[in-house]
C-alpha cells in the first residue's frame, strides 16, 4: 500500500526498525491476546521483558520503556496481573519525558514480497540472535537466560501454534546442555537452520526469500568447509566469529528510524 512502501535494505545486515516492530508486536499484539496474565504466563513475561531490559542494545529512549517496564513487572507479587495495566506502562501513559516503545510495524530486512510472509516471526529470531550475542558480549551469570526467556515466550505468547509446539520439542532435547554463552549462541544459530531446513520450499517460504542453510557461502565463505568424504562441514571456529560480528549492536544499521 502506499502507506508502507517498499524500503531498500541489505539483505545482510540486521535493522533496528526492525526489532523495534519486533517489540511492538510481541508486547502490544501476541501478549494483548490475554486479558489476564498469570501462572507460568506471568512469569514467562516477568523474563522475557527481563532479558530485553538487560541485552537489548536499543535506543536510549527505548531501554528506558524497557528498564521501567521490567521493574514494575517485578513489583507485580500478587497472582496476576491485567494486560490493560501492563500496556499503561508500554504505552508509557503517565508520559514520562525519555521513553517510549514506538507503535507500529515497520519492517525493512524482515519486509516480504506479500504480508503474510516475513515480517514478525523474522523479526523474533532475529531478536533472539541478537540477545544471545548481546549476553555473550556483555556477561551473564546464567548462559542459558536468554534461550530459557526465548523458550518461555514462545510457548506462553507466539502466536504461530505449531511453530510453538516444533521449539518446545527442540529445547526440550537440548537446551539445558548450552552451559556457556557461545553454546547458546550456536544452539540458536543450528536449530534455526533445522527449521530452515524443515521449512525450505514450503508455502510458508517467501519466493524472493528462500530458506537456506545460514550463512551462505557468499555471506562467509570460511564459515563453510568439506569433509574427507565430500560432505559439507560447518566450521564452527569460524560461524561464531561471524554470528558474533553479524548480530552485534555495533552492526545493526538506524536507517529509517524516526
Ligand atoms: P527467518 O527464518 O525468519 O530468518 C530471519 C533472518 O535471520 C533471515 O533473513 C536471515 O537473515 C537470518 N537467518 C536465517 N537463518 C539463520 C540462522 N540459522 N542463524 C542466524 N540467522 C539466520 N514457520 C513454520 O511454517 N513452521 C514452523 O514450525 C516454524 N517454527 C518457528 C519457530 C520459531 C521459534 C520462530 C521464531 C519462527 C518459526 N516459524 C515457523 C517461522 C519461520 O521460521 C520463519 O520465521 C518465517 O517463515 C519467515 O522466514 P524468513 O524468510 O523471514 O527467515
Amino acid at each position: 500500500s502506499t502507506e508502507d512502501p517498499w524500503r531498500p535494505f541489505n539483505s545482510s545486515r540486521v535493522y533496528m526498525l526492525d526489532l523495534e516492530s519486533t517489540l511492538h508486536y510481541s508486547l502490544r499484539v501476541e501478549v494483548a491476546a490475554h486479558t489476564i496474565i498469570r501462572g507460568e504466563t506471568l512469569i514467562s513475561l516477568k523474563k522475557y521483558v527481563a532479558v530485553l531490559a538487560k541485552f537489548f542494545p536499543g535506543r536510549p529512549v527505548v531501554m528506558n520503556l524497557l528498564k521501567s517496564l521490567s521493574s514494575w513487572l517485578q513489583n507485580q507479587s500478587g497472582d496476576e496481573i491485567s494486560y490493560e495495566a501492563f500496556k499503561e506502562i508500554v504505552d508509557n501513559s503517565a508520559q514520562s519525558p525519555d521513553m517510549a516503545l514506538p507503535e507500529g510495524e515497520r519492517w525493512v530486512g524482515c519486509q516480504g514480497s506479500q504480508p503474510q510472509f516475513r515480517r514478525f516471526p523474522c523479526g523474533l529470531w532475529t531478536l533472539f540472535h541478537v540477545l544471545t550475542v548481546q549476553a555473550k558480549k556483555v556477561g551473564s551469570s546464567d548462559p542459558q537466560e536468554v534461550l530459557t526467556a526465548m523458550r518461555n515466550y514462545v510457548h506462553s505468547f507466539f502466536g504461530c501454534r505449531p511453530c510453538a509446539e516444533h521449539f518446545e520439542n527442540m529445547a526440550s532435547e537440548g537446551l539445558a546442555m548450552m552451559n556457556t554463552s557461545s553454546l547458546a549462541v550456536l544452539w540458536l544459530w543450528a536449530k534455526h537452520n533445522h527449521v530452515n531446513n524443515r521449512l525450505a520450499g514450503a508455502l510458508t517460504e517467501d519466493p524472493n526469500f528462500p530458506k537456506i542453510q545460514w550463512p551462505s557461502p557468499e555471506m562467509c565463505p570460511s564459515c563453510h568447509a568439506v569433509q574427507e568424504n565430500g560432505d559439507h562441514r560447518w566450521s564452527q571456529e569460524t560461524v561464531l566469529p561471524f554470528l558474533m560480528s553479524y548480530f552485534s549492536s555495533d552492526s545493526i544499521l538506524t536507517d529509517y528510524l524516526e
